[in-house]
């Protein structure tokens, strides 16, 4: 059930078929009640089949974790989630890099406490420098590697949570996109985890069709390397 905490997005990717035009802006607390008001009404009975939350919309995790903390809390009692039909209640929150460094780890261990199991995806597209530059994303190839860093710390320190992240993934990314990955990776594990699943997006345009018919097989390559779950993620038709 979706309630928006947010509006608005840190970044302007060039790739992003769903970016926002608004300013990254918080929502009031009688807002967030009057969606789930709505939700309720919406559901009806059928609430009680259901039994995860996603708090968005494109950044909640630059939202102030009093807010988010608020609106998990409302709607976990507003739903009465502790009765739900499906055991495991999961919250699902958007992060970005930005947002991420800058949260303190108070706030996951705020979120740790929840009575979710809390899923965050974040959008690091690339840890190298020409790649981002290329995908018009506002953000350096540091801030991607201390972001990534600090992902997996909170994967290992926080049973409750678990952070998810995606790359792009395409035939006419720069040669240093994929070695840069593969840095990055060598440099924060030494065995396999079984958190901090990273999720592979392909870019596909009318120029490079045909690399799509090798997507499997160079994915399946680059997943023997990845000591974490690692899976494509397709927000488009191939
Ligand atoms: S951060 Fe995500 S939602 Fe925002 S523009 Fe980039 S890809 Fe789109």
């Amino acid at each position: 059930m979706p309630i928006i905490i947010a509006d608005g997005c840190l970044y302007r990717c060039g790739f992003c078929r769903v970016k926002s035009p608004l300013k990254f802006k918080e929502r009031s607390r009688e807002n967030i009640k009057t969606q789930v008001r709505y939700l309720k009404d919406f559901y009806g009975n059928d609430i009680s089949n259901y039994n995860s939350v996603f708090i968005g919309q494109h950044d909640a995790i630059n939202a102030s974790a009093d807010l988010l903390e608020f609106a998990a809390r409302y709607a976990f009692d507003a739903f009465d989630l502790n009765n739900a039909n499906l055991d495991g209640p999961s919250l699902f929150i958007f992060g970005s890099v930005d947002s991420i460094i800058k949260a303190e780890y108070a706030v996951f261990e705020r979120m740790e406490k929840l009575p979710f199991k809390t899923y965050i995806n974040v959008g690091l597209e690339s840890s190298d420098q020409e790649t981002l530059d290329k995908l018009g994303k506002g953000t350096t190839e540091d801030a991607v590697k201390m972001a990534f860093a600090k992902i997996m710390d909170i994967n290992r320190r926080y049973e409750q949570i678990e952070i998810t992240s995606n790359f792009v993934f395409g035939a006419d990314l720069p040669d240093g996109h994929i070695k840069s990955f593969l840095e990055v990776i060598e440099s924060n594990f030494d065995h396999p985890f079984h958190k901090g699943t990273i999720y592979f997006s392909p870019l596909i345009n009318a120029k490079n069709i045909g690399w799509k018919r090798n997507i499997k097989r160079e994915f399946f390559k680059l997943k023997t390397r990845i000591p974490v779950p690692s899976f494509l993620y397709l927000i488009q038709r191939l």
